[in-house]
């Protein structure tokens, strides 16, 4: 399940440039709108009887077609994490490209981390792994993951994996869509397997290079091929 508290983004590095928010979305509702969505404050709506709108015992994922950490949303996330905090029976999935923004406008009773806040970093290169990544594990975060997602080219996470609990690798999809080489992949997975961590291959992205060939895959068929692999690693814990 999906929530939006706020829409529009602003490109912040190259794994950005073909974020689907800049192709339709972009054209139908202007590029750089930052605003607030009428579900803002979903998590904590009650229905007539006082029960909330959305049952526990879920996942919530948000800010899929913006980012959470955006510096227009600063004031509008304090209070996103008292919705976040009164839903302890929600699990929130927070995927970031802005993980050194993390700090800003937390709320002063984070402490170690809320214990239903599961972030994500995206990573789609070795230079956005170097600068994001020791910023991500200084943070007081009780459950992470890294997304390298548009996984661009081969990338070394191996210092990086000592306190993640989680990878997942998505190539890129779309028209422009730059290439995912299967190597890189599985260069990603067998760091994840020296190290214990658990592994995902969400999506094979649109041009897909295995054993020397290019292959161009449907949409609709990328994170079937991906799964059809058989390359993941689970400890059985659903984490989305
Ligand atoms: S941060 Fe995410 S949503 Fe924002 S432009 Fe980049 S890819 Fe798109």
């Amino acid at each position: 399940m999906n929530w939006e508290p706020w829409t529009g983004c602003c490109k912040v590095s190259d794994g950005c440039t073909n974020c689907y928010f800049y192709g339709p979305h972009a054209k139908r509702y202007g590029q750089n709108t930052i605003e607030k969505t009428d579900k803002f404050d979903w998590p904590i709506r009650k229905n007539a009887k006082g029960e909330y709108n959305i049952k526990g015992n879920k996942i919530l994922a948000t800010c899929f077609a913006t980012d959470f950490f955006l510096p227009e949303a600063d004031e509008w996330r304090k209070e996103v994490w008292t919705f976040i905090k009164e839903r302890t029976d929600i699990d929130f999935l927070i995927l970031t490209k802005r993980i050194d923004r993390f700090p800003v406008s937390l709320p002063s009773d984070w402490g170690a981390g809320y214990d239903n806040v599961n972030i994500g970093c995206t990573v789609e290169n070795q230079s956005t792994a170097d600068y994001r990544l020791p910023l991500f594990l200084s943070y007081p975060i009780k459950r992470r993951f890294i997304a390298c997602a548009p996984l661009l080219e081969a990338i070394d996470l191996t210092p990086y994996l000592h306190g993640t609990d989680h990878v997942t690798v998505s190539g890129e999809t779309g028209r422009e869509a730059r290439e995912c080489d299967y190597e890189w992949v599985l260069n990603i997975r067998e760091q994840c397997v020296n190290a214990g961590v658990t592994f995902w291959f969400k999506n094979t992205g649109t041009f897909f290079k295995r054993d020397g060939a290019v292959e161009k895959i449907n949409p609709f068929r990328q994170s079937g091929m991906a799964k059809e692999l058989g390359i993941d690693i689970s400890d059985g814990k659903r984490l989305f």
